[in-house]
């Protein structure tokens, strides 16, 4: 029976790999106007697995012209119920859930996905995240206001903000597309999606199972482009609304630079640079556990990765060394071998960005405590791995305790006060998350008070939800993914008066 399904999985991949590159641009595939494509590779091989069209600004003026006429008063969308709007929402998330084994295995083979990875994270919190929304359009209300003035009567509506651009980058191609599409649908903004040019491939099968759950045409456009053509264009583009954007801090403040004179609204989640705290109480197993899994999940490319690890000095070197033990033992490989813990980065600039963190930081005589810059035994050398990797010893202005890495190096470092540690976790111009272990309740909540994040973990680290608002202080970014706070971000306020003479 298993094998029938995969069979049948790999199938409907391999047709959709081999589809010819194209745009979804009001309702239809269509091909970029340039002609142009670039190769999409499987990081795990380094080969190409497909071809993505490459938008142009032509392109990008075709695709917000479609979601400025769906966003039209008169629109199927705009007069659409409430409670349709949900409906096709949670017709979205079936959609999602019955192909999930499909998308999953094109996160694998693009993304650099373990294959249950990929599933459980991806798939299954993708769908969670439009279950969560379906239920919101229904309860999207205004308030009666009691002004001052005599025989009047106010009050507010909630209507959807107007066309969105959103741009995504690589590391979780499908759940950061959807993180931003179903707030966004929710609302009843329209949208122009473009994803990151490494990982191009998801969000189109996304908007197809969009259009198959009942979206008008034009509603959800789908641009695969670089993002110094396409995803300037997009975010400049006159009738885009707003720009909800993921990605680095460098090209978000740039973006938010480059339409302030329009008075855009601008959301941006940004990068992290998160400190994990462990105190000498903490329960060790979990504490390490957690450690290990925050930065080694996905070959540490995830945003709120607690990559800097400051563990109480009573208890440095034991959970240095179980740490070491852990990554020793962790087997790098591709994603399609289950026997795999860690898969690859999802490119070669990646890998040599990453290592070079790791050669400058012996360099400057940090200690490699498991890992290193070389190649792991047995894998592909053709694809993009490198082996979890421990850094001690190094101070606090080092460029690996100080700027986001995006892989899987921890930096460990010991601390003596909650003084001290509140001090050093805040010492960084980043603010995304971070973890707290020990069994002093009230001294973990007292420092979770103390650290300037946007999400703080006490003896967890990593889970995230569609109702708990995920975001930065800081330079990781303004706005808030997931939760109703999303939602208001799609949203603009009317007040209207209503003379009662
Ligand atoms: P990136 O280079 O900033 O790219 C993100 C997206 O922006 C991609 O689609 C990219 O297109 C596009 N882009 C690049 N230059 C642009 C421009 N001038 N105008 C408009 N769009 C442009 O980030 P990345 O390297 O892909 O991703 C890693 C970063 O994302 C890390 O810093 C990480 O912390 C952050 N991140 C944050 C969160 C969060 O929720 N806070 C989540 C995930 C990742 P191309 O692919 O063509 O370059
Ligand atoms: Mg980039």
């Amino acid at each position: 029976m298993s094998n029938i399904n995969e069979s049948s999985v790999a199938k409907d991949v391999a047709s959709f790999l081999a589809r010819p590159p194209k745009l979804l641009i009001d309702g239809k595939f269509v091909e970029a106007n340039s002609g142009r494509s670039t190769a999409v590779l499987n990081p795990a091989t380094g080969q190409e697995i497909a071809r993505a069209a490459d938008a142009d600004v032509s392109d990008v003026d075709k695709a917000v012209q479609a979601a400025y006429r769906a966003f039209d008063y008169s629109s199927p969308w705009r007069r659409m119920s409430a409670l349709d709007r949900g409906r096709i929402i949670g017709r979205f998330a079936r959609l999602l859930e019955k192909h999930g084994d499909e998308l999953a295995e094109i996160e694998v083979l693009n993304g650099g996905w373990l294959r249950a990875a990929a599933k459980e994270t991806e798939v299954d919190l993708s769908v969670r995240h439009l279950d969560y929304f379906s239920g919101w359009p229904s309860k999207i209300e205004g308030n009666t206001i009691p002004v001052a003035h005599p025989d009047v009567m106010v009050r507010t509506e909630r209507e959807p903000v107007g066309v969105v651009a959103q741009i995504v980058p690589w590391n979780f191609p499908l759940l950061m597309a959807v993180w931003k599409i179903a707030p966004a649908l929710a609302a009843g903004c329209t949208i122009v999606l473009k994803p990151a040019t490494n990982t191009p491939l998801v969000a189109l099968r996304l908007g197809e199972l969009g259009l198959e759950a009942g979206l008008p045409p034009g509603v959800l456009n789908i641009l695969p482009g670089s993002g110094r053509v396409a995803g300037q264009a997009l975010a400049e583009h006159p009738l885009v609304d707003k720009v909800a954007f993921t990605g680095s801090t460098g090209v978000g403040t740039g973006i938010a630079k480059s339409v302030a004179d329009q008075v855009k609204r601008v959301t941006l989640e940004l990068g992290g640079k998160s400190p994990n705290i462990i105190f000498n109480d903490a329960p060790r197993d979990g504490a390490a556990a957690g450690a290990a899994g925050t930065i080694f999940f996905h070959a540490g490319q995830t945003c709120a990765a607690g990559s800097r690890l400051y563990v109480e000095s009573s208890a440095y070197d034991e959970v240095v060394a179980s740490l070491a033990d852990k990554a020793n033992s962790m087997r790098v490989g591709p994603g399609v071998d289950s026997a795999s813990d860690m898969g690859p980065l999802i490119s070669h600039q990646q890998l040599n960005q990453v290592r070079s963190f790791i050669d400058e930081s012996v360099s400057r005589g940090g200690e490699v405590v498991a890992g290193g810059s070389g190649v792991p035994d047995g894998v592909d050398a053709n694809g993009y791995f490198m082996r979890p990797t421990i850094i001690a010893g190094l101070d606090d202005n080092a460029p690996a305790v100080r700027e986001e890495i995006f892989g899987p190096v921890l930096v460990v470092q010991p601390f003596d006060s909650l003084e001290e540690i509140a001090r050093r976790a805040n010492d960084t111009e980043y603010g995304l998350a971070a973890g707290i272990w020990t069994r002093d309740i009230a001294r973990a909540n007292k420092l979770a008070s103390m650290i300037r994040a946007g999400t703080v973990y006490i003896n967890t680290y990593g889970l995230t939800d569609a109702a708990a608002p995920f975001g930065g202080f800081k330079r990781s970014g303004y706005g808030r993914d997931m939760g109703h706070e999303n939602l208001d971000s799609y949203l603009e306020t009317k007040t209207v008066w209503t003379s009662l003479t």
